[in-house]
């Protein structure tokens, strides 16, 4: 069963099926979650769901299958990206440039090839220009018969709020640790080292692209740095480490600014788990369990030196930091200002 395949997010495939049975599909939902939780595999199956020849739609109360069945004409060209009736649309160098919705609407407009519908999956629509974005409108003003239009997106808030408005929203959430665990071991090569694999799922926060991120040995190796740059931060040395940071989320030529910002975010993150962990050291909880177990000496000895209330003021500071990066503040500046400020903020303690 092609659903199976989505892990994690049984609420969406629940939604779905009992939507495929009771014939009340919409013509267009966004997906929207972190990165690397299962949106675009969600929408690949779905699709072939809604293109399968064996899909039951027949009536209300059929318990007939509702599900791809992986081996008809339509799934099996939908697995090997050949199945005319199913568009797929991804940025090209950040952007979606309204060309490609222009072909999505020239194609929406057509019949269907030997099926009931037509999918098109435009995966991170955030990157929507302006002029394709308002070309979507119209198409999701007055939708052709038979199509269904999926929207993949990290953040609603970076879509336009008339496309949201006139489409089914449905949350994906972080994988479950279990699935999470499963998923790392499968991919990665960790099975060995259980501390690791320990760290590597608390760390990625239910996401299997943070947890490709982490996974490499410079990872491992550079988080370690980190921990040790800010177990003694001084005023004087904050735009070296800020040079340091930024030098770990290289600019990628292809993939812009994007990536570069994902990956500050990760680390930008584990410093806030960082100061969380001395903030439990603190208040006599550490024995709770730390995120970072492994530092614990560090971290302790760092929770001697500051207040409760200095500690919770840097948390406050990387927080507001991260939202800069989500409104696309210039990462440099803001790189520095926040480790000016962390460092400010342990010198009055
Ligand atoms: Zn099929």
């Amino acid at each position: 069963m092609s659903f199976d395949k989505v892990l994690s997010q049984s609420h969406v495939v629940r939604y779905f099926q009992g939507t495929i049975s009771k014939g009340r599909l919409a013509h267009a939902y966004v997906f929207c979650g972190p990165d690397g939780v299962g949106k675009a595999l969600f929408a690949r199956e779905l699709a072939k769901a809604l293109l399968c020849e064996k899909v039951d739609e027949s009536d209300g109360n059929s318990t007939g299958n509702k599900d791809a069945c992986d081996v008809c004409k339509s799934c099996r060209t939908a697995d090997k990206g050949e199945n005319p009736n199913l568009s797929w649309i991804t940025p090209a160098y950040k952007v979606i440039p309204i060309s490609s919705i222009q072909e999505l609407d020239r194609l929406a407009a057509l019949k269907p090839v030997e099926s009931r519908r037509r999918v098109f999956v435009i995966e991170e629509a955030e990157k929507m220009s302006v002029e394709a974005a308002n070309c979507l409108l119209k198409t999701l003003e007055e939708p052709p018969p038979g199509v269904v239009i999926l929207l993949t997106t990290t953040s609603l808030l970076r879509l336009p709020r008339t496309i949201v408005s006139r489409c089914q929203v449905l949350r994906f959430h972080p994988l479950e640790p279990d699935v999470l665990k499963r998923l790392i071991t499968k991919n990665f090569d960790v099975a060995n080292d259980v501390d690791g694999l320990e760290w590597l799922t608390r760390a990625s926060c239910g996401s299997m692209g943070r947890a490709a991120t982490l996974i490499n040995e410079e990872a491992v190796s550079r988080r370690r740095k980190l921990f040790d740059r800010l177990s003694s931060l001084h005023p004087e040395d904050n735009f070296l480490i800020s040079q340091e940071v930024l030098d770990w989320c290289p600019h990628d030529k292809d993939e812009g600014l994007e990536v570069r910002r994902s990956q500050l975010r990760v680390w930008m993150c584990l410093m806030l788990e960082y100061y969380r962990d001395a903030l439990l050291c603190k208040v006599g909880a550490g024995d709770i369990g730390l995120f970072n177990s492994d530092a614990q000496d560090n971290i302790s000895t760092k929770a001697r030196r500051l207040s409760v209330g200095t500690i919770m003021n840097i948390m406050d500071e990387i927080e507001y930091s991260l939202e800069g990066l989500q409104r696309n503040a210039n990462i440099n500046l803001l790189v520095e200002n926040m480790f000016t400020r962390i460092a400010r903020l342990e010198a009055i303690t």
